[in-house]
Order: structure tokens, then sequence, then C-alpha cells
């Protein structure tokens, strides 16, 4: 169903099983899973899916090993077994990561997790090569026999500055060990939201549909492209609203505080001689005053990040000068002869973690683990229970959607039919596991369509094997590579537009490619995808002005992208 057509159907049959508010990883992967064992759901997003805290990551796929010092066992535990199932179900975005730990103490750290139980310790500090080495055999063991990264390895001083040239020489050590890297989150929370629709015509999805209030057996909606409300009558809403959980629950007349979040921020930077030190590695470290530093490679730009502030309004979540010159120091002691300065960045963002509300004594101390917190009652006024989803990363939406969902079938009174333990996802299905299969796939599909060898192979990194269906459509008609965009053909971006929700020219721009995030945008690119993208949505000449307006200032304003 499209947009006009899932409206109209709510307003003849308002009744669904479950609402869900709010279209961020936990959403969508509640979303699927309830919509693969067959109830009629719906969810709504206020602006696009995956553009709050899930548009704002680190891009990892982590067990979190700095949470075993927190005592958070059963936590890492599951977040590495569902970083070794996003390895294996999601290939095509999700990819192994080697990540390196500069270590510059030996002992350090050695009483953080005892002293932190205690409730003593109230300053982070950094963490020595025998803490590192005990939380990574920890972290080995977890992964246990699903084999799917390798496991850790020790490098001495002279060994880490043998291989790595340009590190800074005052390290005592290096850790290396395996992660995931979640490449293109965004795309990846469309596929989930695409493959739930398609396994159930009961399950829908808009974007820019926000919940505005309700009472008794009613919630209303209202469509933030045209102000309509409707009114849907659920038998359950989740709230998966992440850093809006309580701003949510208090429009439906509930009081809650479950959520503390901290902001968390990060810049792209394009600079040739850091990307090529770091080659495929990420560099994992703690700073002086142990707080958490990444330099990530991000296709052929780098990553670096990242803060935890706390702060109250996630709207106002900004990357701010001073978080700015924090992320280029850090670099600068890690990698000191390498120059980098402000004009490298070609990309910033930031977002707020929905973290538990708690009292701990450092932001490092708040748990990172999920909960459902259930509000429901004659208190309540309300004649269905709202379950809030408090927490959660990236890593873990798959169990915690699992947890979610089983409850809910629980209340809906219906049983478990089918689990996503290893369902691939989206452009993941038959995906190539060895570079010569998807050397045959490419050259096979090349023959059938007419779609260049090296476009396919763009289009396989892009959207795994999702990749037929756009050659397919490519080939279906007259297509032509894009002025201002030349490894883009119009045909790709019309079948982008036609199956993918997209609604304003920012949804392309900054979630459905990867243009904004590494810095390649022009305002004739702009200009030029708004007609593309109008075309097809039918915009007039307003329209598409309006669009090109707002794109420009959501890049200037909250990414630090003047053009
Ligand atoms: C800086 C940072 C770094 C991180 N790094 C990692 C990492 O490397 N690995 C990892 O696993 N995790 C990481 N995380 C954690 C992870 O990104 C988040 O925990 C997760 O994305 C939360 O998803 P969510 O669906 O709960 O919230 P969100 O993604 O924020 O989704 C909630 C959605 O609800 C919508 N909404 C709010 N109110 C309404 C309403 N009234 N009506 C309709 N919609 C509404 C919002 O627009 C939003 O899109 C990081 C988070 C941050 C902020």
């Amino acid at each position: 169903m499209n947009r006009n057509e899932i409206f109209f159907a709510l307003k003849n049959r308002p009744n669904i099983s479950v609402l869900i508010v709010g279209g961020g990883i936990n959403g969508i992967g509640t979303f699927r899973d309830l919509a693969l064992n067959g109830v009629d759901v719906l969810l709504v997003e206020k602006s696009d899916f995956c553009s709050g805290a899930s548009s704002a990551s680190s891009h990892m796929a982590h067990g979190g090993i700095r949470y075993l010092e927190n005592g958070e066992f059963r936590l890492v535990r599951e977040a590495v077994q569902e970083r070794n199932r996003l390895l294996q179900n999601a290939p095509h975005v999700v990819k192994p990561l080697p990540t390196t730990i500069p270590i510059f103490k030996r002992f350090s750290g050695l009483l953080n997790a005892p002293l932190k139980f205690f409730g003593i310790l109230d300053k982070p500090s950094e963490r020595g090569s025998l803490i590192i080495k005990l939380g990574l055999m920890i972290y080995d063991a977890y992964t246990g026999r699903q084999r799917t990264v390798p496991k850790h390895q020790f490098l001495s001083r002279k060994n880490s500055l043998a291989k790595w040239k340009q590190l800074n020489p005052d390290i005592v050590n290096t850790a290396v060990y395996y992660d995931g890297a979640i490449l293109q989150p965004e795309r990846l929370a469309i596929e989930l939201i695409l493959d739930a629709e398609a396994e159930n015509p009961n399950a829908r999805a808009l974007n820019y549909v926000s919940m505005v209030g309700g009472s008794e057996d009613t919630i209303i909606l209202r469509d933030e492209l045209t102000d309509e409300t409707y009114d849907v009558q659920p038998r359950l809403v989740i709230n998966a609203a992440g850093p809006w959980i309580d701003f949510t629950n208090r429009k439906l007349g509930l009081s809650t505080r479950f959520i503390g979040g901290t902001k968390g921020s990060h810049i792209v930077v394009e600079h040739d001689e850091l990307r090529k030190v770091i080659g495929d590695h990420e560099f994992f470290f703690e700073n002086e005053d142990g707080r958490i530093v990444l330099i990530y490679p991000f296709f052929d730009r780098v990553l670096i990040g990242t803060s935890d502030i706390p702060i109250e309004h996630p709207e106002e979540a900004r990357c701010t000068d001073e978080e700015i010159d924090y992320f280029l120091s850090l670099t600068r002691r890690i990698f000191p002869s390498l120059s980098l300065r402000r004009e490298n960045i070609v990309f910033q963002f930031s977002g707020v973690r929905p973290l538990p509300h708690s009292g701990a004594k450092t932001v490092s101390q708040i748990s990172r683990d999920h909960s459902i917190e259930v509000l429901s009652g004659d208190w309540t006024n309300l004649r269905f229970p709202v379950y809030s989803l408090v927490g959660g990363k990236w890593t873990t939406f798959r169990a915690f959607s699992e947890q979610v969902t089983d409850k809910a079938l629980a209340h809906l009174g219906l049983s478990r039919q089918k689990n996503t333990r290893s369902l691939q996802i989206g452009g993941g299905r038959g995906y190539p596991g060895e570079p010569g299969e998807m050397q045959r796939q490419i050259e096979s599909l090349s023959a059938w369509t007419g779609v260049s060898r090296e476009r396919l192979k763009t289009l396989f990194d892009r959207y795994g094997t999702r990749a037929e269906s756009i050659a397919t459509y490519m080939n279906g008609g007259t297509d032509f590579i894009l002025r201002s965009l030349p490894d883009f053909t119009l045909r790709e971006i019309i079948f982008l537009v036609q199956h993918e929700k997209i609604c304003h020219l920012d949804d392309f721009v900054l979630r459905r490619s990867m243009l904004g995030m590494l810095g390649r945008v022009t305002r004739e690119m702009i200009e030029e995808l708004a007609q593309a993208l109008g075309n097809v949505l039918g915009w007039n000449a307003e329209q598409k002005e309006a669009e090109v307006a707002r794109t420009l200032s959501i890049l200037a304003e909250r990414h630090g992208v003047r053009l």
C-alpha cells in the first residue's frame, strides 16, 4: 500500500492490534517481528525513519567491552551474539571491523570495577594493558562457537610501532580485536521495514506521522505532510520514541521519567593520510580522562567521535565547537604527526542516547541495557497498555524487539510462529559469501540486464542483492547518469523514490544514500536531485524550491555543511 492507501484503510478501519510510536531501530525491529508473526501493526514516525538516535550512532555492531567494568555481563554476552547475527544476516551492510586499542598504561584501571561497584568511583580513568587483556578474554569467550570474527591479539610496543608508524611512541602496547561496522544503518532500517511489509499486508509503516494525543480507547495521529489528523483504536501502544519517550507519554497524560539521555557527536573528515594510516582498522581507546574515543574507517572518509553529555531536550543536540576541538586534539594524541584541521571536516552530527534515567555518578556508569516499562490500569485513563522501550543499542535491536514482541503476543493472546534469529535482511538475502561468487553474480546479471559490470559492483556495494531488482528496473527504460552525480543514474533514483518511502529531498540525501554523510553534496547536486525526485513525487516548481531550501537549511544547521 502506498501512503494514501494506508490512510484510506485507517479511516475505514481504525481498529488495529498494535500501534508503534517511533521509527528508530527499536520501533522498526519490533514492527518487523510483529509483522512476521501475523499481527496487524501500524508504525508511525514523526519525521523520517531512522532520523533520531538511530541516525547518530558510532556505526559499530559491538558487544561493548567497557560495559564489563559496570558488571553488565548479560548485556555484553547478548550484544556479542547479536553482533555475530548482524554479520551473518546483513552481510551487505555489516562488515567485520578490526579494532585496535592503543594502550598507554599497564596497570591503570584495575581498581575501577570494584570501586564502581561500591559506588566509590565518581571519575572515569584510563584503562591499562592488564584490565584490557582481561576484558578481551571475556569478550572472546562470549563469541564462543559462533566464530564470526577472529580472536584478539596483543602486540608489543615494538611490533605496534613497526605496524603503525605514525602511532604515538608513548604507547606500551596495542590490542587488536574484532567487532562489526554497520556501514549504512539508515539503509538497513528501511530494508527491515520493506521486509516486514512484504511479509504481512497488515503491517504498515508511515513516516512523517506524529502521535499527538489520545485518551480512553483512541489515539490521535497527525500527517505532518498535510496536517490532517486520524483516530486509531489500538489494543496496545508501543512507545518506541527513544529520547522522546517521556514527551510521548505526556501526550497520553502519562507522567514518566524513564529517560536520562546523553548527547553524543561525531565528525566525518576527509584526510587521505589519516585514512591511509588507519587502513581497515578502527582505533578505539580511552582518553586520559577515561572517555571513549573512536577513529573509524568510513568509506573513503574517517569518522571521529564521540562525546557523552547529559541533555534534556533531544531536539537541541548539535555538535559544538568544543566537541570539535576535543575530537581534533585526541586524534593528535594518537597520531601526533598528522595534522588534522577543521577544514578537513565534511560533515558533523549529533544525537541523544535514550539511556535510562539514573542516579549514577558518571555518565559512563549509566546502564546501556534495555528494558520494557509497562503502564496500564485505571489510573492511566487509557483502555490499552503502553509499553515504553527504554535504552537499547543498535547492535541489540533484534533481541530487544524479540522480547517486546513476546510480551505483545502474550497480551494479544497469540503465540510466536516465527523468529528473526537467522532471518536475513533485505539485500543480505543470498549475498555472495566470497568475492568469486560475487563476480559470478555480477557477470550473469550484466549479461541479463545490459548494465555494466562496474555499475553493478557499485549497486551491490550500496544495496546488496537488491541490486538485481534495481538493475532490472534500470534496464526497463531510458536511463542516464546525473550531471552533478556521476555515480548515480536517474532510474536508480526513481526506483528508490518509488520503493523506499521518500517524502522529502533530505530523506534521499541523508538517509537513503550516503551523499550527505560523506560530505559529497554540492548545491548543483541538490538542485538536480530536487528535479529528479520532484518529477516522481509530483512537486511543482515552488515545492521543488522549498525542498532545496529545506535540505540546505538542515545541512547547514545540523551538519555544519554550508553550500
Ligand atoms: C552518539 C551515539 C552513538 C551511538 N553508538 C552506537 C554504536 O556504535 N552501536 C550501537 O549499537 N548503538 C549505538 N548507539 C545507540 C543507538 O543508536 C540507540 O540506542 C538506538 O538507535 C535507539 O533507537 P530507538 O529506536 O530507541 O530511538 P530513536 O532512533 O531515537 O527513534 C525514536 C523515534 O521516535 C520518533 N518520535 C518521537 N516522538 C514521536 C511521536 N510523538 N510520534 C511519532 N514519532 C515520534 C523520533 O522522531 C525518533 O525517530 C549510539 C547512540 C548515540 C546517540
